[in-house]
């Protein structure tokens, strides 16, 4: 994949009066369009894997109607089913109450803006017949007029500033319930030791089995661990994300420990599996030639990663900015 700096879509943007979200970065495309067109709001851009699927975000109000007929519908419509993959199992179309999402894989050649520009055209063609577009009035209540969009994490939205307020009240409430709670970092670290047992078993059991190395079992253990921890533990904070990434690297251990004591009985069958011996191997494995652990240590890390990942703590303010273009 070629590198990226150019942004594209800047004339598209001005010619129909939607906010330009530029590229950053130069590895992965995420340049997108915002705001406000024939009624509907909008959002086009990149995502997916690489950001290489064309993601384009029609939201209107709220639909009563049943879904699954009005999105065969829509799939049906002339203009619209000559759009690439609109009909495709690859992204393809995913009607909700208030939105339409249409994703279109181009990973081999990427569309031009104008293509693009022409495409999303196409998709608002003859719409209001079928979606009715947005009238002025608050999405949540219904009642108070809004003239602006808000983006509501990313999303554009039109919410009143009433609206507004009691959403980030109820987050705010929501964070304040949840610090609160205490901890028990004891049931969860023996839930979590459960996981890493379970993890280091079926770790060990792999790899005597198939005679390999498989760094995605880490991901296994860890997400065990996290799982099981979050169960017994109720609350996620620092000091689970210390106890997690303990337990995996435990869990990546014993798998060695297991797997060690029965390599030891099988070169002599005459010792059984033992894991104090299976233990002892580790160390001087360890000691001697640590180098050859790299793999382990290496996935052990990636665990880690993981459960650092899995175990960050829940957000509930929901994060809503102003929008920047008319
Ligand atoms: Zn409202």
């Amino acid at each position: 994949m070629g590198l990226i700096e150019r942004s594209e879509w800047e004339s598209w943007a001005r010619s129909w009066g939607l906010a330009h979200e530029p590229q950053r970065g130069k590895f992965i495309r995420n340049e997108a369009l915002v705001g406000a067109y024939k009624g509907y709001l909008l959002r086009v851009g990149w995502g997916g894997r690489y950001g290489t699927n064309l993601v384009v975000l029609v939201r209107f109000p709220k639909l009563s109607q049943d879904l699954k007929g009005l999105r065969e519908q829509l799939l049906r419509s002339p203009t619209r089913s000559a759009l690439p993959g609109w009909k495709g199992r690859a992204g393809g179309v995913t009607l909700q109450s208030t939105s339409l999402l249409w994703q279109y894989p181009c990973s081999f050649r990427r569309p031009t803006a104008a293509e693009i520009q022409g495409w999303v055209d196409r998709l608002l063609q003859q719409l209001p017949e079928v979606i009715k577009p947005f009238s002025g009035q608050c999405e949540q209540c219904g009642t108070a007029g809004v003239e602006r969009y808000v983006l509501l994490e990313r999303v554009p939205v039109y919410f009143c500033s009433g609206c507004q307020q009691r959403l980030v009240g109820e987050g705010d409430m929501q964070q304040r319930r949840y610090e609160q709670v205490e901890a028990n970092y004891l049931v969860g670290a023996l839930y979590g030791m459960g996981g890493s047992v379970i993890g280091g078993i079926a770790w060990a059991v792999l790899m005597i089995a198939t005679n390999h190395i498989y760094a995605a079992v880490a991901i296994g253990i860890a997400w065990l661990v996290a799982w099981a921890y979050v169960k017994g533990a109720k609350k996620i904070d620092g000091v689970g994300k210390l106890i997690g990434a303990v337990l995996t690297m435990g869990g990546v251990a014993m798998g060695d420990v297991i797997f060690y004591a029965y390599a030891v009985h099988q070169a002599h069958p005459e010792i059984p599996i033992h894991l104090g011996v299976g233990w002892r191997v580790l160390l001087r494995v360890l000691m001697e030639s640590p180098q050859s652990l790299a793999g382990e240590i290496m996935f052990a890390l990636v665990g880690v990663w993981y459960v650092f990942r899995y175990l960050d703590k829940p957000k509930f303010k929901p994060k809503i900015e102003q929008a920047t273009a008319s």
